[in-house]
């Protein structure tokens, strides 16, 4: 047996605080954990910094990636471009590393095509209406792209059960240490974050992301 890392893929909607979740769980178990550093053709956010979040190129650059075969996956999000280097990837998968890949969900299917080992997590708010005050509130985004978060979320609502686990995040520190129980394969805990075993939320996070798509005030 070798003793590659695993690939850890954690997508959710935007606004259910993923970003603050990794940062946690690198500080925690940075031994055990790499997480990736994607390429993107968006602006760089306030605070953000070029390598560390992520590394902002231009579109013609992003392309010249693609038909070099660099990335592992990419995706088109919201008018921009996201993609996975690959090379950093595999190294720290051959170093033992468990990789976490914090993607969306058209990349999410693209990586269980190649890795079918991968483990998909999806990290939620407790419900769509603190999804919705969190997307709106962090004050980073027009509110035209908030508002087309939100549509996005709810397309991709659509796809929660086509992963394995559900994070939903409470608290920072009880999801870290769900997530790390979870790759680590804790069955008890496992069995509670199963797709499977949360399917009255899922249909209730569904309903609720449409009625906000539809432009319900509530
Ligand atoms: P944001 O603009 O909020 O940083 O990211 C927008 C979305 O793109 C998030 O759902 C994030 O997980 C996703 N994303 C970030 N990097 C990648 C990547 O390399 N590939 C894919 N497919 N999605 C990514």
């Amino acid at each position: 047996m070798d003793n590659r890392g695993k690939i850890v893929i954690v997508s959710g909607f935007s606004g259910a605080g993923k970003g603050t979740l990794m940062k946690a769980l690198m500080q925690q178990y940075r031994n055990r954990y790499a997480l990736s550093v994607s390429a993107t053709t968006r602006a760089p956010r306030p605070g953000e910094s070029d390598g560390v979040d992520y590394f902002f190129v231009s579109r013609e650059r992003f392309e010249q990636m693609i038909e070099d075969d660099a990335l592992v996956e990419y995706a088109e999000y919201v008018g921009n471009y996201y993609g996975t280097p690959k090379a950093w990837v595999n190294e720290q998968l051959s170093a033992g590393k468990n990789v976490i890949l914090e993607i969306e969900i058209q990349g999410a299917k693209k990586i269980r095509e190649q890795f079918p080992d991968a483990i998909l997590l999806f990290v939620t708010a407790p419900d769509a209406m603190s999804l919705k005050s969190r997307l709106l509130g962090r004050g980073t985004e027009t509110e035209e792209a908030a508002a087309a978060r939100l549509r996005r979320a709810q397309e991709e609502s659509l796809g929660m059960d086509g992963y394995d686990y559900l994070v939903i995040n409470d608290t920072v520190e009880e999801c870290v240490g769900r997530i790390d129980k979870i790759v680590n394969d804790e069955q008890a805990v496992c069995e509670n974050c199963r797709m499977s075993a949360n399917t009255d939320y899922i249909n209730r996070m569904k309903t609720e992301l449409l009625s906000f798509a539809k432009g319900d005030e509530s």
